[in-house]
């Protein structure tokens, strides 16, 4: 590949150019953020057993967590408040895992 900046070659895994310093597109897929949450753990939180709302615990999004769990624990009263609550944890999963959730209630990217 080539840089965006200089023009010149480079390698294929290259972070930065060799020849001028800039980053390349490699740099961003790179997540050097220490705090980043695992994507890889919420996603499957969220799948395995999403109805307990770990997965948004987790990720800092406390409102969410909070409304699945009542859902799961409470929710009995009205029948299918655990089925939903469960499909709803099943759906944020498959989002985090897929990227259409990729930052935590901070605004902080997931690791991979
Ligand atoms: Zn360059």
């Amino acid at each position: 590949m080539y840089c965006s900046k200089c023009g010149k070659e480079i390698d294929n895994d290259a972070v930065v150019c060799v020849h001028c310093g800039v980053p390349t597109n490699n740099a961003k897929q790179v997540n050097t953020d220490p705090h980043a949450k695992s994507k890889i753990a919420a996603g499957l939180l969220g799948i395995l057993i999403g109805g307990l709302g770990i997965h948004n615990f987790y990720l800092g999004y406390t409102g969410k967590g909070i409304a699945q769990l009542l859902l799961t624990v409470v929710g009995w009263i009205i029948i299918i408040g655990p089925l939903v609550a469960y499909v709803w944890g099943l759906v944020e999963g498959i989002q985090i895992l897929t990227g259409s959730i990729d930052r935590d209630a901070d605004g902080r990217l997931l690791k991979e």
